[in-house]
């Protein structure tokens, strides 16, 4: 299994890499250190979008759904 490495973008292979998917521990620790300083907060909108898409798709269908009530 072949990934990239978060930190470097280094390519790394869970079956040489101990500490995949990072290139190596130093790597590792400082994912780490990136959650502790919250820099991974910025990522968070990417999911708060996804649910604003289904609203909207919520919505278009509740749009078409009434006219065609209305003609019965
Ligand atoms: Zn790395």
């Amino acid at each position: 299994m072949k990934h990239k490495c978060p930190i470097c973008k280094v390519e790394t292979d869970s079956a040489v890499h101990a500490d995949f998917p990072f290139c190596s521990e130093r790597c590792r620790e400082r994912d780490l250190g990136n959650w502790a300083s919250e820099k991974y907060v910025v990522s968070d909108p990417i999911f708060d979008e996804e649910e604003i898409t289904g609203d909207k798709r919520k919505t278009i269908l509740l749009d078409l759904d009434e006219p065609n009530d209305s003609k019965h």
